[in-house]
């Protein structure tokens, strides 16, 4: 299959983004092969990585989802409906089976073109300015500790000056200088969207021929009846290539000043759900596949701090064997007792230590007296 581009439909809601990618076959069609929700900043970092599973929904899902706007499959559906009477529709076994049959053919097709599809959005994103936004992140958003002490607008500004030529020339290529289609309130939507009046209800109050200001009263009163919504305010734009969903999502970083880290177990680009100063992500470990970067990360740094410090060495030696001595005898509160008094001691000791207000030595000599059992 041929292509002649791609179209993004993105659009922006409180904590998350829509994001449909629609291919352009050569004929003039317009193929949708992908409709995901991701969180802020998510379709950044799955192009900076590769990781183009974010942005390439679930075979089946997909499936579900997507087979409604296929034009084709839309007309032959829509010549069979015109097949049956009104009265007998989707009513019958044979009518639902010859359905199916219709939609099991149209499946296979549909798998082919989304594959070829996926296939060729990824070709593009090979060739897009990836490379570009990597460089401009790496010196605004992640820098080294020379880097730090400037404030991200600070560092955006003076990357954008030293690069005057090609930053203007890679927005211009890329068509930011062209106006986007902006999409806002038509999106507008609550949840729960089912409705309380009847269809004829409202029929009769749309069709009616009172001042639109009315008609809303009207449907508000019907509609409303003391029922709690959540409305979802979205906005968006239909992009033409991957370098605006780029550009377009690092505006909206910016603008909601999220960090973007680097992962010190995978290296890959990531935005910090919960805490803005987190060192790993979520995904899956490069070293060790059953555990999260997170996880793993945060035990080696534990191994590490075991090789380094004595005082960490010498805690966990003791509160294992006085975990153990607890556990064993369960019939002997003072075992138990002692364990929980170390716990707490050894909390205030560390508390105490990293204040400054006591040293590192003397909660070790601390440590040592308790080894020995001379305290608790
Ligand atoms: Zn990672």
């Amino acid at each position: 299959m041929n292509f002649k581009g791609i179209k993004i439909d993105c659009h922006y809601s409180d904590g998350e983004i829509y994001i449909e990618l629609i291919a352009l076959p050569s004929e003039g069609d317009e193929i949708s092969f992908s409709v995901v929700i991701v969180k802020h900043g998510e379709a950044l970092t799955s192009l900076l990585n590769n990781d183009f599973e974010v942005l390439i929904e679930d075979e089946t899902i997909k499936l579900n989802k997507t087979i409604k706007r296929l034009d084709k499959l839309k007309r032959r559906l829509l010549r069979f409906k015109n097949f049956l009477s009104e009265d007998n529709l989707w009513r019958t076994e044979e009518e639902i089976r010859f359905r199916e049959e219709i939609v099991s053919e149209y499946n296979t097709e549909y798998f082919l073109m989304t594959r070829d599809c996926a296939e060729y959005f990824k070709s593009l994103c090979r060739s897009s300015g990836t490379e570009y936004f990597k460089s401009l992140i790496d010196f605004a958003f992640i820098g080294d500790e020379t880097l730090s002490q400037y404030p991200i607008p600070d560092r955006l500004f003076a990357f954008s000056r030293a690069e005057h030529d090609n930053f203007d020339k890679f927005f211009y290529d890329n068509g930011f200088y062209s106006r986007l289609d902006f999409d806002t309130f038509r999106s507008f939507y609550s949840s729960p969207d089912d409705f309380l009046a009847t269809f004829k209800d409202r029929m009769d109050i749309n069709e009616s021929d009172l001042p639109v200001h009315e008609k809303a009263l009207k449907l508000l009163e019907l509609e409303h009846q003391g029922r709690q919504r959540t409305y979802f305010f979205t906005y968006g734009y239909k992009l033409n290539n991957i370098n605006q969903l780029m550009a377009l999502e690092l505006t909206e970083i910016y603008k909601r000043n999220l960090p973007i880290k680097k992962c010190a177990c995978c290296n890959k680009y990531f935005i910090p759900q919960k805490r803005s100063d987190a060192i790993y992500c979520d995904g899956i470990s490069p070293f060790d596949t059953s555990k999260s970067c997170k996880e793993y990360g945060a035990r080696q740094a534990w191994q590490q701090t075991l090789k380094t410090s004595e005082s960490a060495k010498l805690y966990r030696d003791i509160y294992m064997s006085k975990q153990m001595l607890a556990k064993r005898n369960p019939d002997m509160a003072d075992y138990k007792k002692s364990f929980e008094k170390y716990k707490q001691e050894a909390k205030r000791w560390k508390v105490d230590v990293k204040l400054g207000t006591k040293t590192e030595l003397a909660f070790i000599a601390w440590l040592k007296e308790v080894k020995e059992k001379k305290v608790l």
